[in-house]
């Protein structure tokens, strides 16, 4: 060993193999390899986790707004023996842990919260408000999990310092702001995460799950989750009283007709098994009843996988508002803003989708690790295997076993990330988080 750093957790037995300098430390007699926490290490710091869990939730905040959150995990990991930076990226936070030779292993929660006013009736169910990036007051709530998501981090961090003399390799725990649609991966990379710090040779994350029953593992190889554009369209017609429509064109009536055949572009331009989503989220125009405004303006997400199905559908949309505009005798082109970078689909390297997925197989049972299908949704995860770092983002399922069953037979389905309802079962959703953490954790950074 070289470059010998004391800190203040490093236990009696650890100083002693450092100062061992013509031995390594996998050279050392001691405890077997630890390859998954036990259910009693697990069960003595969930309170610890749980607590956390109540708090954040308690007190969310929004994307670039997370300074009590950045806080509280920043003086959790720091107290463990963590080399702990804050403000990358504006409120992430680095927390590393180096200890001994072998691969650095990142491990990534986000932070932030999302404007949507909380409906689960939880005791501990957040009031809080606060102002958007654009100055409006919102309700603010823990509506993705990301809460869950921070007490596993802390809980893993804690369990992988306490045993440090059984594992090694540098450890990098990063919490990273504003995931939900803002850039918050973007902004560390751009702040240098990969450069001021170790660079990871792989890096993991886990997000909650409602498809899957509390306590289960999902993966998935490959792409995993799509890209994601936000594309606003606005509609020009000519403006006038609403009892006179002969005298107008009117936009509304415009933009209904471009929502219906926008959806065409998905049901008969594109081929079935190129995944398409098209949802125009937002349509604005008008004021009263009795008056034809002059423009509407809508704004639409868009998803797909590839950078050939993406730009054929911006193309599609440009001419379907075109098209239609031109058809109702529009006074003016449709403006339509597509964004020029994408946020880039998820890629879950196959290779250590293999490894984890067979170290939590082996650990956790076959029946709590199974292979799940990719989604629509987006996440900027997939930023740090853009920047080169094979990557894995896995799920854990979160929602009670029974109530999944009877939403299969209704076909009503329950309550998903980003509803007000959205609720994930505690106990065993965080305690089989930290678990799959600390064991793929350990199938990275164990002693040979
Ligand atoms: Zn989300
Ligand atoms: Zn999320």
């Amino acid at each position: 060993m070289t470059g010998l750093t004391i800190r203040p957790k490093m236990t009696a037995r650890c100083l002693a193999v450092a100062l061992a300098t013509t031995c390594t430390l996998s050279a050392q007699p001691g405890p077997a390899r630890w390859t998954t926490p036990t259910q009693s290490e697990i069960d003595a710091i969930f309170g610890e986790a749980d607590a956390l869990y109540v708090d954040l939730h308690r007190n969310p905040e929004l994307s670039f707004q997370e300074v009590q959150t950045a806080t509280k995990l920043a003086a959790r990991v720091k107290a463990l023996g963590f080399d702990v930076t804050t403000g990358i990226g504006k409120t992430g936070i680095v927390a590393v842990l180096r200890n001994g030779p072998g691969p650095t292993v990142m491990l990534r929660t986000e932070l932030d919260a999302l404007p949507v006013e909380e409906k689960t009736g939880l005791p501990f169910a957040s009031t809080v408000v606060a102002k958007n990036a654009a100055g409006q007051i919102t309700p603010v709530m823990h509506a993705c999990g990301h809460d869950l998501h921070m007490a596993a981090w802390s809980g893993t961090a804690r369990l992988m310092a306490e045993h440090r003399d059984r594992w090694s390799g540098t450890l990098m725990m990063v919490g990273q702001p504003a995931e939900e649609g803002l850039g918050g991966a973007r902004a560390m990379l751009a702040d240098g995460l990969f450069v001021k710090f170790p660079r990871p040779d792989f890096a993991l994350s886990l997000h909650d799950d409602d498809t899957m029953p509390s306590g289960t593992i999902g993966y998935h190889a490959g792409l995993f989750r799509s890209m994601s554009d936000s594309v606003t369209i606005i509609v020009y017609g000519r403006g006038g009283h609403g009892a006179m429509p002969h005298n107008t064109i009117d936009p509304i009536v415009l933009a209904s007709r471009i929502v219906l055949a926008l959806q065409t572009i998905v049901s008969r331009e594109n081929n079935p098994v190129d995944p398409i989503v098209i949802t125009v989220g937002s349509i604005h125009g008008g004021t009263q009843a009795n008056v034809i405004p002059d423009e509407v303006r809508m704004q639409l997400s868009v998803r797909t996988y590839t950078d050939e199905v993406r730009s054929r559908t911006f193309a599609a949309i440009r001419r379907v508002a075109k098209g239609e505009a031109s058809a109702a005798g529009a006074p003016r082109e449709p403006l339509v803003e597509t964004p020029a970078r994408a946020n880039p689909p998820v890629f879950n390297d196959p290779a250590l989708t293999q490894r984890l997925s067979s170290a939590l197989k082996k650990h956790l049972g076959d029946a709590s690790v199974v292979e799940m299908p990719a989604k629509m949704t987006s996440e900027d995860f997939s930023e740090y295997g853009l920047a080169g770092v094979p990557s894995v983002l896995l799920h854990v399922g979160a929602v009670n076993p029974a109530k999944l069953a009877a939403a299969r037979q209704t076909g009503i389905p329950v309550p998903a990330p980003h509803s007000p309802e959205w609720a994930p079962e505690r106990e065993p959703t965080l305690k089989a988080a930290i678990r799959a953490e600390t064991t793929a954790l350990l199938e990275l950074l164990g002693k040979p």
